[in-house]
């Protein structure tokens, strides 16, 4: 019987990843084998079936025995393990959401929804490690993969508004006790509807930059703020987030021509919603019904939102989207600057499609590959 090996099943995107797999009844026609960093012999997690006590996520000669390793433990593992693995002559397929391995030459990006052809392509070259995108590349892409495959865009500048989720767990918290610690400073003036707004927004502002205010994560408010940085610096005065834009989505698509992608990533204080507002160079006039229905009919999950005040702020907000995997994509109008110039907004939740459901759906098709 197919072996198959979970790491990290039990962090964010882990966790996500196997609730999505109970949903969709995965656990069955293979022997799976759960593995931890830190708590070797204890249970895992409640799958419906027995399994054995967790095996520890370094133990190479384990490893090996598995037929397709899916990894959701994060970058330090797979670099330290992931050589090891193939020095030892392993053959088996690697699946991971985490970044180490994914501009490698002999690695794919896996969305299969949009990439299905250079995943099919990989697979019938014999190439083994699949690995999940950057949250927004992979959100951007759901929603307007139909227009990257109809020829229609020549750039596209992003503006992005990035959950706390995408930060990791400690992040979501902290977003939260400042909102709390906001909320309780202000609570006296905000219990006496006559007070003025200028003092609520003084106590604010004086609780944000005070010296109790919780930003040991973020390193400054979100609450209340944005940040318009995420990641690392990298060449130009890019941001890493935003260096991932262009690097990723070209090789995602499998372009022979670059495609530009370029734009400024902020955080946001939304828990696990990423948002974007796209500005494309379309390379002809296309009329805008017929922009929709391209939109539309490139998967199952995109959903198009009509360009009005109610529906927008009904469907096309974290608030409306968290939880679910449709892609809503709206706001969706030629700019002033020439009708060759779209804009569009859209919402999706940057731990399903941005995370889990990619690595989910690879192992799906590895399966097919294995069995
Ligand atoms: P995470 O929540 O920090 O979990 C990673 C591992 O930390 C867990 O599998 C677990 O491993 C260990 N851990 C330690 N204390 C824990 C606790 N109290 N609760 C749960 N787990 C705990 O990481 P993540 O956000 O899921 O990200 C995993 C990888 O996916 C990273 O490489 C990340 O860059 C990538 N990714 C993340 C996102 C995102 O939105 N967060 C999106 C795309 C890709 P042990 O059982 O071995 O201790």
């Amino acid at each position: 019987m197919v072996k198959v090996a979970f790491i990290g099943w039990r962090g964010m995107v882990g966790s996500v990843l196997m609730d999505r797999m109970i949903a969709e009844n995965d656990f069955n026609g293979f022997e799976p084998v759960f593995f931890t960093t830190s708590q070797f012999g204890q249970r895992g997690p409640d799958i419906g079936m027995d399994i054995p006590p967790l095996k520890d996520a370094y133990d190479v000669k384990e490893l090996v025995t598995a037929d397709i390793i899916v990894t959701c433990q994060g970058s330090d593992h797979t670099k330290e393990v992931y050589p090891k693995l193939r020095k030892a002559g392993w053959k088996g397929f690697w699946i991971d959401a985490s970044s180490a391995l994914r501009m490698n030459d002999d690695s794919i990006i896996v969305l299969d929804p949009v990439n299905r052809d250079v995943i099919e392509r990989g697979l019938a070259s014999g190439m083994k490690d699949y690995i999940g995108g950057n949250c927004t590349v992979s959100l951007m892409l759901m929603a307007i993969g139909g227009l990257f495959h109809n020829g229609l865009v020549e750039w596209i500048t992003s503006m992005t508004y990035q959950a706390a989720s995408g930060a990791g767990a400690k992040n979501m918290r902290e977003l939260i006790e400042q909102m709390a610690y906001i909320g309780k400073d202000a609570k006296d003036l905000l219990d006496d509807p006559a007070g003025a707004a200028l003092d609520l927004d003084k106590r604010v502002i004086d609780a944000m930059r005070g010296s109790a205010f919780p930003v040991e994560n973020f390193g400054f408010p979100l609450a209340g703020s944005v940040l318009p940085w995420i990641d690392s610096e990298v060449a130009n005065g890019q941001s890493r987030e935003e260096w991932k834009g262009i690097v990723e989505t070209n090789k995602i698509l499998g372009t022979e021509k670059t495609i530009p992608i370029d734009g400024i990533c902020v955080r946001i204080g939304a828990m696990r919603c990423h948002s974007q507002g796209l500005t494309i160079k379309l390379t002809r006039d296309v009329p805008l019904d017929e922009i929709a229905g391209i939109i539309s009919e490139a998967n199952d999950w995109v959903k198009v939102i009509p360009n009005t005040k109610e529906q927008t702020l009904k469907y096309l907000t974290p608030a409306a989207v968290t939880g679910r995997l449709d892609v809503p994509v709206g706001r969706i109008r030629k700019l002033n600057a020439g009708s060759e110039y779209l804009t569009l907004f859209t919402v999706g939740d940057q731990l399903l499609w941005g995370a889990a459901e990619p690595i989910r759906r690879m192992f799906k098709i590895a399966m097919e590959y294995v069995s």
